[in-house]
């Protein structure tokens, strides 16, 4: 565990691990990383509404058995696979 700093505010300094995907010394803290994470939940579960306006009855009965974490990852895999796109507004 080392002191680093949030790469996203500057100034949050907290304990943690040194990632290969941030520079020496910098992360992203406890408090942001939950917050991109309910950002990512929010666009995938807009996605899951947007791939359930479109399917047929029978196909939309079987998807909304589903758990929201397997919703979840359909709908990272059609956005992976280029068959949903998303944008920012
Ligand atoms: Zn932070």
């Amino acid at each position: 565990m080392l002191t680093l700093q949030c790469s996203c505010y500057g100034t949050n300094h907290f304990w943690g691990e040194q990632e290969t995907s941030h520079d020496e010394g910098y992360g992203t803290c406890p408090s942001c990383s939950k917050m991109q994470l309910q950002k990512a939940n929010d666009i995938l579960d807009d996605v899951i509404i947007l791939i359930e306006s479109k399917l047929q009855a029978e196909k939309l009965k079987i998807f909304s058995n589903r758990t929201l974490e397997s919703k979840r990852n359909f709908a990272i895999s059609a956005i992976d696979k280029g068959l949903i796109t998303y944008s920012f507004n």
